[in-house]
């Protein structure tokens, strides 16, 4: 998934002077853990390593059109020991943050998955009088969900979007996502989302909580500078960037967002006692 938009002013990285403080990490999944159907090699050691060294790993990921067991049944699969509580989406996210306000009727566009979690945790699908409309990605969207979540935005219902992704990648190119439909709700009623996936601190403070850690004990590791990196450098976490996904070196020139630390790929992170990775300028 691919978000582009202006990028707002230059963050300063903040935390952790070594890897040491770190506790806990936040992974990507695409990029960073497999690209398509390929782990990434010596990703899962990374992951066995650090668990082993007592710290804590969760993987967390804009793209709620899947839920976490079936995240963690690919990444049982591609070699990673992973059960679904290790798996921390943006529609968890989402819902979590739903039921903390005290909602609990919904106008959702999402995947019929999405629609069972929302269930799931609780939230009643409905057009009649909801208390949100959310937007995630929705391969079943129509002119007439599109037309009643305007109506109810118009009426002034909170509009929230799941993650801002403007484009899913797929085998037969980008596609539109959550923030490209969540433009044309914008352009017809003047309304922005309320948006809860990376790089926003909804994301991050949840998953904080699913860590059980504060954000200076957390690094964040993935494979884009505008989602991953941002999201560790605006909310006090460690940002770690992996090349081994959709960034380049000729990016991180170019970023308002930098990271505290970048590595090839997950493999050359906590090699076994001497890191040997390079710290970014
Ligand atoms: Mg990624």
């Amino acid at each position: 998934m691919t978000t582009r938009q202006d990028p707002p002013p230059a963050k300063c990285p903040a935390p952790a002077a070594s890897l040491d403080a770190i506790a806990g990490f936040l992974l990507d999944l695409d990029g960073t853990c497999y690209v398509g159907d390929r782990a990434v090699p010596g990703a899962a050691a990374f992951v066995a390593r650090c668990r082993a060294q007592g710290r804590r790993v969760l993987w967390v990921t804009n793209n709620c059109s899947r839920r976490a067991a079936e995240y963690a049944a690919k990444l049982n699969r591609l070699g990673f020991a992973a059960t679904p509580e290790d798996v921390f989406t943006s529609g968890e996210a989402t819902t979590l943050q739903l039921r903390g306000e005290g909602v609990t009727r919904v106008f959702l566009l999402g995947t019929p998955s999405l629609e069972r979690e929302f269930q799931d945790a609780g939230l009643t699908l409905t057009a009649e009088d909801p208390q949100r409309v959310v937007v995630a990605f929705d391969l079943g969207v129509t002119y007439e969900k599109l037309k009643q979540a305007c109506r109810l935005v118009r009426a002034g219902v909170p509009f929230v979007a799941t993650h801002p992704d403007l484009n899913c990648p797929t085998e037969e190119g980008p596609i539109p996502d959550c923030g490209a439909l969540c433009a044309l709700i914008t352009a017809a009623t003047g309304v922005s989302p309320q948006v809860i996936g990376k790089p926003h601190a909804g994301m991050a403070a949840a998953a904080a909580r699913r860590l059980g850690l504060p954000p200076h004990q957390i690094a964040m590791v993935g494979d884009r500078l505008y989602t991953d990196i941002r999201m560790a450098v605006e909310n006090g976490m460690t940002g770690i960037l992996v090349l081994s996904g959709e960034a380049t070196i000729e990016d991180l020139r170019h970023s308002p967002f930098q990271p505290h630390l970048v590595v090839s790929s997950l493999a050359d992170l906590l090699p076994a006692e001497t890191p040997s990775s390079t710290r970014a300028s």
